[in-house]
Formats: structure tokens, C-alpha cells, sequence
């Protein structure tokens, strides 16, 4: 993928809190973060025995031992330009894409989004849905609406899922966070609980917010960013391709299988099976229609 190498970029929507040094190693995300593998890998850990059971939320100090210092992002991370040649420039440029998007398609349909940061971290966060270390993967706290990147995550996925990687399956990952943000504000994420299975309201929640960010995808090159200009200039088939690659390797199955015991337990599936990740990721993308990311009321999940 390209971006526009005029377009402006706005980094007010991400704090990087990079700098800070971390907290705790605590995770604590089994009430309320939803992330793109993170319960899946906090199960994974609890099998292998690393991190045990039913750790309580600890809501009393969010944000402690936190400092953001965006001075380097703002030097560094002005237009598109920069966005070609520096991958923190390029994920500010993507998240100010997905909210232009979102923005455009919240007012087509008569409503107001609200923006949601998200906070770059090293090592752990303190969230308003606990703290969390990275092992969770990204994740977006519906508590504080926010969304939480440690960006060694990216580097994993090509050392430990195998994947390619590359700018755009980025994109999917940070798109997918978003979609979980609009899950939030439009009130599906509070009708979900907390059950896991191969049709659970876990997975459907999942599988939606892949779709989202393919229909946020769909729309990249012409949603006008905080310039007035797209700042995306293009998607390529191996993009699209880089990302589905992504997607596949952080199904439900392909983690138990690759990454957990080596049995696949469909009574443990939270996000969706391989095969159904990269199924609604494309509806998204082909369709380009939030309406047709209905995984609730589908049938068949694929
Ligand atoms: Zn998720």
C-alpha cells in the first residue's frame, strides 16, 4: 500500500506512551478488552500454565506509572510522505484513515462518531479495563475506548504466527481494533457475553469487527483524511492478500493447533475459525457495506 505523499496527517490520535517503560506484566483482560488474538493467547498462556486463572480486574490505577510524549511522532510523522518511509508515521496515517472513515459513514447514517486514540506501548499498559501485558496482543478496552498496540506485536506476528506482514496487515490489525470501537458505540459489544464456542456471541463479535475493517478497507483510497485528501493512495492484491494471510493465522484453529496444545477445541473458539476469519474479512472488503458484516444474524459463519 501507498499513501498520498501530500496528505496531511494528524498524530493527536495516538499517544505514544512508548517511552514510559511499562507496567506490571499483569494480564488482566478476561473482563471487557477485546482484542484481535488477546483471549485466545491468555488461554493459550493458561494452558501452558504461564499466567493463572481468574486474575481480578484492577481498575484503581489506570494510567499510573504512564507518561505519553508525542514530541517524536509530531516531528517525525507530518504527511504522507513521511507515512511511504517510516512504519510509525504509516500506522498514525492508517488510524487516521479508519476514523475518517468510520466519521463519514457515522454521519451518512444520521450519527455522531466519537474518536477513539490509540496508545502505542512497551512491555505493559494500564487500561480502564486493567492492566495488560503484551502478550494479549492488541486490544481495545471498551471502558475507556481506547485502543492498545504494543508494536512489538507486529514483529511477532512474523516470528511466531509466521505471517508475512508488511504495512497493509497492519492495517487489518488496527482496523479491526477500530471495529470493536464502533461495536462499542453502536451498542453491540454490551449484548455479548463472555461465552466462547464455534457460534457463540464471542466469535460473531469477532468475526463482525474482521469484516468492518475490510469495509473500512474498501473505502481507504477515497475517504478524505484530516487534509481533505485520501491518505491512501493504494491497496494492491498483495496487500489484500498479506492481510487474509494474517487473518488465517490468528483464527481460533491454526492458534490451538499451531500455538497452543496442537488440538483444535471448538468449545474454546473465541474469534473464529481460519477459514471464517478470512471469509467476513473479504465480505468487508468486497462489499465495501457495513450492513452486510450482520454475523449475528447469520446462519452459517462459514
Ligand atoms: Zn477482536
Amino acid at each position: 500500500m501507498e499513501f498520498n505523499d501530500d496528505a496531511s496527517l494528524d498524530t493527536s490520535q495516538v499517544q505514544d506512551a512508548r517511552g514510559s517503560g511499562g507496567v506490571g506484566g499483569r494480564v488482566a483482560l478476561g473482563g471487557g478488552g477485546l482484542g484481535i488474538v488477546g483471549v485466545l493467547i491468555y488461554f493459550v498462556l493458561s494452558q501452558l500454565g504461564g499466567v493463572p486463572a481468574n486474575i481480578p480486574l484492577s481498575t484503581g490505577d489506570v494510567g499510573a506509572g504512564q507518561s505519553v510524549d508525542n514530541t517524536d511522532l509530531q516531528n517525525e510523522c507530518r504527511t504522507g510522505r513521511d507515512a511511504n518511509t517510516k512504519p510509525d508515521c504509516a500506522r498514525v496515517a492508517i488510524i487516521n484513515s479508519i476514523q475518517a472513515y468510520w466519521a463519514d459513514e457515522f454521519a451518512r447514517s444520521g450519527s455522531t462518531y466519537q474518536p477513539a486514540d490509540t496508545t502505542f506501548f512497551r512491555g505493559g499498559v494500564n487500561t480502564a479495563c486493567g492492566s495488560a501485558s503484551s502478550d494479549v496482543g492488541p486490544f481495545y478496552c471498551p471502558a475507556d475506548q481506547g485502543i492498545y498496540v504494543d508494536l512489538t506485536f507486529f514483529e511477532e506476528l512474523k516470528t511466531r504466527f509466521g505471517a508475512q506482514g508488511g504495512t497493509f496487515a497492519e492495517a487489518y490489525v488496527l482496523a479491526h481494533e477500530y471495529g470493536h470501537h464502533v461495536q462499542n458505540l453502536l451498542g453491540t459489544s454490551s449484548r455479548v457475553g463472555r461465552e466462547t464456542g464455534p457460534t457463540s456471541g464471542s466469535v460473531r463479535l469477532e468475526l463482525q469487527a474482521d469484516c468492518y475493517a475490510g469495509v473500512w478497507a474498501n473505502h481507504a483510497t477515497t475517504t478524505a483524511g484530516p487534509g481533505g485528501q485520501p491518505l491512501i493512495k493504494n491497496i494492491t492484491q498483495d496487500d489484500i492478500n498479506r492481510a487474509v494471510d494474517v487473518a488465517e493465522r490468528i483464527g481460533d484453529d491454526f492458534i490451538q493447533e499451531n500455538l497452543g496444545g496442537g488440538q483444535v477445541d471448538e468449545s474454546k473458539f473465541s474469534h473464529g475459525s481460519s477459514a471464517q476469519r478470512e471469509k467476513w474479512f473479504l465480505a468487508g472488503i468486497n462489499t465495501g457495506q457495513p450492513t452486510q458484516c450482520d454475523t449475528f444474524a447469520a446462519r452459517d459463519l462459514g
